[in-house]
């Protein structure tokens, strides 16, 4: 199964626990938005900051993606990383970070006095509202904080600002995960681009991302088991 997220728009999808997804750069460089949710239940989400607690500022091969509490369970591990290969560069930067948010009209508003539709909060809440028959309004709440894909960005040596460069992605680059759970994700096309240069306008050139799920053979799986939410009793001492 695959489906193509056009530029500065949003796409959902459902991934089974088990299967495999993969992010997928096609015409030019591009860097998607990613939003996370057990497929029952729209409460556990993915939780970016604890993400970032556990695994460090930018993700690869290896690390898992974290659910919101009380559930807190990896909800995806990065199975395959094409852009491994660009470690840190010189200016600090790496790429797939969970340091940013995701780019949404409130701050553009308040930044520019500008209205903008198709910042990755709108294109999430706009594909999360089509999934679920209910209005962009009634759901953005559900829209979190992202892993930035494909996205090269870190802190400024000086003032330890966060900053963004143009992403290395080409097409044929690929981030690829195996769902721990049944997930439904969300991935917007950012109106960034390669965030090379603006952001929160039409004037970056942007791109199509592509998602493509994959069924594994049984026998690959036979070591594989959905992990439980978290075992903490819930009483917080009260
Ligand atoms: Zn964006």
């Amino acid at each position: 199964m695959e489906l193509v997220i056009p530029p500065r728009d949003a796409r959902t999808f459902i991934v089974p626990a088990g299967h495999f997804f993969r992010i997928v750069s096609i015409d030019g460089p591009q860097v998607g938005d990613l939003n996370l949710w057990s497929r029952n239940n729209l409460n556990e989400q993915f939780y970016s900051g604890k993400t970032r607690a556990l695994h460090g500022t930018h993700v690869s091969t290896g690390d898992q993606l974290w659910s919101s509490f009380p559930f807190l369970r990896p909800m995806a591990t990065i199975t395959f990383d094409t852009l491994d290969w660009y470690g840190w560069d010189d200016d600090g930067g790496s790429v797939h970070d969970v340091i940013g948010t995701r780019c949404d009209p409130y701050t553009h508003k308040l930044l520019s006095g500008n209205n903008y539709h198709h910042c990755c909060h709108s294109n999430l809440a706009r594909a999360l509202a089509h999934e679920t028959n209910k209005s962009p309004t009634e759901i953005e709440d559900k829209i979190h904080d992202v892993l930035n894909v494909f996205m090269c960005t870190g802190f400024t040596k000086d003032t330890h600002q966060y900053f963004m460069k143009a992403s290395p992605v080409r097409p044929g680059d690929y981030l690829e995960f195996i769902a721990e759970i049944d997930l439904l994700g969300a991935l917007s096309s950012c109106p960034g681009g390669d965030c090379s240069s603006t952001h929160s306008s039409d004037e970056a050139k942007c791109y199509p991302l592509k998602v493509e799920i994959y069924k594994p053979d049984q026998s690959d799986l036979t070591k594989w088991v959905s992990p439980d939410v978290s075992s903490y009793s819930g009483s917080h001492g009260y």
